[in-house]
């Protein structure tokens, strides 16, 4: 096999992609090519055949603003001029002070200490080393075990993997490897649901017989993302909130796909009115552009952490706080703040409501809901993702379905006439052929 060293960034080689290049869960013997894209802006995908695509999934849940936004491509440039990366031991910088200073003031008052990383798994990671830390600093070591919902979703590395859903997240396959997490039944589903006390109960018995041991609880506030795509009765927050007080065990809240605006509120938290011990952002704070993530916790978290035998948090990635990333946030946090955001995500819930709606009515489809800037449909049975992401793109959209699941979360610039157009190719695909 001949190598040539030399390849044109702008051409796209799909044998090479399809020969060498691992995507995400993806098999070394594809069946499908990915589509090669040539560029991004607005709210469109155009692909190298020149074909353009509204995009329903703003990256996984990053891209807000679009693609191609004049204010983040100018804190780009205005960045590489003075630095794009230093370490982070020992130095410190503007990008960086400045991007912890808007998360402090945007967050619940209480989260005062931000850790930065390189992406929502090592959030994750660093967030359930910090409960560990804790209890070493509380003298409680006994309480290292996370205790968590079914359905949920943080990460693909293993601590955050050990909190996933166990069927969605394959554990049998690393069994042995995983710590073992206490594992819930999901809140039962439904933001408008009323509180199912036999669920409470439930929840309320595991964490009384399990306290001694129990670290911290995690979950994705509200909004279960790659794990089901289900919305719950914020009130659960409130309440676990509670038994987790009652019992000594930190609360840590994965915002990483439902933080920065995504269900209405800036942080879904704030539907439930609590505060949680940790926090982790990713994905869309930085506007979908770099890989970026945060994990905030209290002081109390903070100095507590620093009481354990080793007197300092045991974490420091490689690129912390890089500089570059950091700006990028910095100017995606400005143009999200100085947006009508709010009045955005709520005209997406309503034309996704209506748009989506006759999808009910198709044979196969077994739910649709709708919350925030989000919208799900539900098949009864598994979707064929070639198949249907087919169909869709055949309409001018682009969406990435999982399971049963064809869903949306796209940019919040999107125009009504693209949203309409997005959920009309949703509509016509799910339809039996
Ligand atoms: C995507 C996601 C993660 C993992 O983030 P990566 O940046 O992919 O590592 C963790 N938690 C939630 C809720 C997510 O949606």
């Amino acid at each position: 096999m001949s190598k040539s060293l030399h390849q044109d960034n702008k051409l796209v080689d799909t044998d090479f992609d399809r020969n060498h290049v691992w995507h995400p869960y993806s098999s070394a013997n594809p069946i499908n090519d990915n589509y090669a894209v040539k560029s991004a802006s607005g709210c469109e995908i155009e692909l190298t055949n020149g074909q353009r695509l509204i995009d329903g999934m703003a990256s996984w849940w990053s891209a807000i603003h679009g693609y191609q936004v004049a204010a983040i491509n100018q804190a780009i440039h205005q960045q590489l001029e003075s630095m794009s990366h230093v370490m982070f031991g020992g130095l410190t910088h503007g990008p960086a002070t400045e991007l912890c200073r808007k998360l402090v003031a945007l967050t619940p008052e209480p989260l005062q200490r931000v850790f930065l990383s390189d992406s929502g798994s090592v959030s994750v990671e660093v967030a359930m080393k910090m409960a560990l830390q804790y209890w070493h600093g509380q003298r409680r070591p006994q309480k290292s075990r996370f205790i968590t919902v079914r359905n949920g979703y943080h990460g693909d590395t293993f601590g955050a993997m050990s909190v996933c859903d166990p069927v969605n997240g394959m554990h049998s396959l690393f069994s042995d490897a995983l710590p073992q997490a206490l594992f819930l039944p999901p809140p039962p589903a439904g933001f408008d649901a009323p509180l199912d006390s036999a669920w409470q109960q439930e929840v309320a018995q595991a964490f009384e017989l399990h306290a001694d041991n129990l670290a911290a609880f995690i979950i994705e506030p509200v909004i279960q993302g790659a794990g089901g795509m289900r919305f719950y009765n914020p009130q659960y927050l409130g309440f676990i909130k509670q038994l987790c007080e009652q019992h000594a065990v930190l609360f840590i809240a994965d915002e990483i796909a439902t933080g920065f605006g995504r269900s209405g509120k800036m942080f879904a938290v704030e539907h439930a009115g609590i505060c949680p011990d940790i926090m982790c952002l990713g994905k869309a704070l930085t506007g979908g552009t770099l890989s970026l993530a945060a994990t905030l916790c209290t002081n109390d978290v903070a100095e507590t952490v620093c009481r354990s035998a080793a007197g300092v948090f045991m974490h420091g990635p490689t690129f912390m706080g890089n500089p570059l990333a950091c700006a990028i946030a910095n100017a995606s946090i400005e143009l999200l703040l100085a947006s009508p955001w709010q009045q955005r995500v709520h005209a997406i819930e309503q034309v996704l409501t209506v748009g989506l709606a006759p999808c009910r009515d198709i044979d196969g489809v077994a739910d649709v809901r709708v919350l925030g800037a989000i919208g799900v449909v539900e098949m009864k049975q598994a979707i064929d993702v070639a198949t249907l992401q087919a169909r869709v793109m055949a309409n001018g959209a682009w969406i990435r379905p999982f399971g049963k699941l064809a869903y949306v979360m796209p940019p919040f610039v999107i125009s009504q006439q693209q949203l309409q157009q997005l959920t009309d190719a949703i509509c016509k695909a799910v339809e039996p052929v």
